[in-house]
C-alpha cells in the first residue's frame, strides 16, 4: 500500500499530466458522483444511520438531494464558469486581450466533519472536481459507517488516479497535513481549525476554514408565534441539533418568550409526540462521549428547565430540551451547544439584543423572525455573519446560488455552487499583449522626461478607458 506522500506524489503527477483540465472530464466525473449517489441511496441512508439514526427524511433531504442539486447545477454552469473572464481596459493596453483564467489549483485536501458526513465531504468535491483539481478526501472517523461507505464507493465510481480516499483519525490527519497540499479545505471544530492552520504554514498552503460557533435566532416585534415556534422547533431539532447552522440560542423579549413557550410544548408534540425517545423522527447523539459532553454542559447551567431534559447514554438519546431563565455567563452560552438544547435569553429592546449579537464572535449564521421587515434590515444593517435567514432557520444554505461560509470565527472562504468552483481555482490575471502601439509604449522608456510622463499617466488611467468609448 502506498503511503500518504507517496499519495501525495502520485496525485501531483496525475495533475501535472492534464487529464483533469478539459471540460468533459470534469462533467463525466460529476456525472458519475450524480449516479453514486443515486445507485446506493438505500446504502448510504443505512450508514448514516448506523451513525446518528438519521431519520430517512431528513438524510434525503439533507446529505442526498442537497449534494445530488449541487452537482447537477455545476454540470449545468460549468461551461460558464470555465470561460475566460474578459476585463475593462485603458488607452495603453486598447489593443490586448485581458482577461481572468479560472485554473485547478492542483492537489487539493477536503477534511470532513461527522454530523452530515455525505454532504460535507461531496459538496467541496464537487467544487474542486469541477475546478480541475485532483482531491485527497479525508472523512470523519466519528462517523465511521458512513466514512467507510464512502471509501468503498468513491473509487469505485470517481477515477483513482485523480481522487482518492484516505481515513483515520487526529493522528493520520496530522501526519497527512504534513504533505504539501494546493488548498486545504477544512469542516470541524474552531479547536482543530488552529492546528490545520499551523500545519497549513509550514507550507503557505491556502486554507478554507468552515466552522461553527453560536447561531443566534432574534425573535422581535410583531411575528405568527406558531409559525416561528415550528420553523425554530424543526431547524434546531434537526439532526438532533448537530447542525453548525442550527440555531443554538433565541433571544426575545419576556412577553415573547412567555407566547412561545405554549407554542412550542405544543409543536414538539405534534413533532415528537409524547414519547420522543420512541419517535423515530429524531436523530440521536453520535457517541457517547458527546451525548456525556451535551448532557454536562445541561447540567452546569443556572437555567431552568422548562421542557425535556430526560437523556439516556446507552441510546445516545437526548430530548428536544427547552431552558428559560439564562444568563449570558451561563454554562450553556459559554460554547456551541451542538446537542437538542434550547436556551432561550430575554432582552428588552431591539437595540439591546442587536449588541449582544455584537459582543460575541460573528456567527454562521444569523436568523431573524419578525412580521416587521423594519425590525429584519435593522439586525441585518447592524450586525455581521456568515449567512443570514429571515423567518426560517437552516433553508439560507440549500441554495447553490448562494454562498455558504463563515467570517471571522465562523470561517474563512465560502463555497456551494459557483462559490466551490471559485474556492477551489486560482484567478490568473492574464494579458496578452502584441507589439503594436511601440510609439506609445516608447513614452515609458528612458530618458525619463516630464512630457512622457503626462503621456502615460493619462494614457493608464480609467480616464483614458472612458475617452475610448
Ligand atoms: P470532527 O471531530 O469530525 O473533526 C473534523 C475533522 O477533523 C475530522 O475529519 C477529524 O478526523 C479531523 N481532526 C480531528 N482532530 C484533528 C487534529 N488534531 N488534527 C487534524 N485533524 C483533526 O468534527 P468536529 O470538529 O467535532 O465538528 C463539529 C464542529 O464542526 C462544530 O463546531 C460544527 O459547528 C462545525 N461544523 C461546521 C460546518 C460548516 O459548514 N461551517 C459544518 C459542520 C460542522
Amino acid at each position: 500500500m502506498d503511503t500518504q506522500s507517496q499519495v501525495v506524489d502520485r496525485l501531483r503527477a496525475v495533475f501535472r499530466s492534464g487529464v483533469t483540465l478539459p471540460e468533459q472530464f470534469r462533467k463525466t466525473q460529476l456525472n458519475k458522483l450524480m449516479s453514486m449517489i443515486r445507485e446506493n441511496e438505500q446504502q448510504i441512508l443505512d450508514a448514516l444511520h448506523k451513525d446518528l439514526a438519521k431519520p430517512k427524511f431528513e438524510a434525503v433531504l439533507s446529505e442526498l438531494d442537497i449534494v445530488f442539486n449541487e452537482v447537477y447545477y455545476a454540470i449545468a454552469n460549468l461551461k460558464t464558469w470555465m470561460q475566460q473572464e474578459y476585463v475593462g481596459k485603458n488607452m495603453a493596453t486598447r489593443l490586448d486581450d485581458c482577461f481572468v483564467r479560472r485554473e485547478p489549483l492542483g492537489v487539493v485536501l477536503i477534511i470532513g466533519a461527522w454530523n452530515y458526513p455525505v454532504q460535507l465531504l461531496l459538496i467541496p468535491l464537487v467544487g474542486a472536481i469541477a475546478a480541475g483539481n485532483c482531491v485527497i478526501i479525508k472523512p470523519s472517523e466519528i462517523s465511521g459507517a458512513t466514512a467507510n461507505l464512502m471509501a468503498e464507493l468513491i473509487p469505485k465510481y470517481l477515477s483513482q488516479d485523480c481522487y482518492t480516499v484516505v481515513q483515520g483519525g487526529a493522528e493520520e490527519t496530522k501526519a497527512l497535513l504534513q504533505n504539501r497540499f494546493d488548498h486545504i479545505f477544512y469542516t470541524g471544530s474552531q479547536r482543530v481549525a488552529r492546528c490545520i492552520l499551523q500545519a497549513a504554514s509550514v507550507h503557505l498552503t491556502p486554507v478554507t476554514l468552515e466552522l461553527g460557533g453560536k447561531c443566534p435566532c432574534f425573535i422581535y416585534g410583531r411575528v405568527n408565534i406558531t409559525a416561528a415556534a415550528r420553523r425554530l422547533a424543526w431547524s434546531k431539532f434537526f439532526n438532533s441539533g448537530q447542525s453548525c447552522v442550527a440555531p443554538d440560542y433565541v433571544l426575545c423579549s419576556p412577553a415573547t418568550r412567555d407566547a412561545l413557550l405554549p407554542a412550542l410544548r405544543q409543536i414538539m408534540k405534534d413533532f415528537y409526540s409524547t414519547e420522543p425517545q420512541n419517535c423515530p423522527d429524531l436523530a440521536r447523539i453520535v457517541t457517547p462521549q458527546h451525548w456525556t459532553h451535551v448532557m454536562e454542559l445541561l447540567g452546569r447551567s443556572n437555567g431552568k428547565v422548562v421542557m425535556g431534559g430526560e437523556g439516556n447514554q446507552e441510546d445516545k438519546y437526548i430530548a428536544p430540551t427547552v431552558v428559560v431563565d439564562v444568563a449570558e455567563d451561563d454554562a450553556l452560552m459559554q460554547e456551541e451547544i451542538f446537542g437538542p438544547i434550547l436556551p432561550i435569553l430575554t432582552v428588552e429592546s431591539l437595540e439591546e439584543g442587536i449588541d449582544f449579537i455584537n459582543r460575541k464572535e460573528k456567527p454562521l449564521a444569523l436568523y431573524v423572525f419578525s412580521d416587521e421587515s423594519s425590525v429584519v434590515n435593522t439586525v441585518l444593517n447592524k450586525t455581521s455573519s456568515g449567512g443570514f435567514c429571515s423567518n426560517d432557520g437552516i433553508l439560507h444554505m440549500t441554495l447553490p446560488s448562494l454562498p455558504f461560509g463563515g467570517v471571522g470565527a465562523s470561517g474563512w472562504g465560502s463555497y456551494h455552487g459557483r462559490w466551490g468552483f471559485e474556492t477551489f481555482s486560482h484567478r490568473r490575471g492574464c494579458m496578452l499583449r502584441g507589439w503594436a502601439l511601440e510609439r506609445l509604449n516608447g513614452l515609458r522608456y528612458p530618458p525619463y522626461n516630464e512630457n512622457k510622463l503626462s503621456w502615460l499617466r493619462w494614457s493608464a488611467s480609467p480616464k483614458s478607458s472612458c475617452s475610448l468609448m
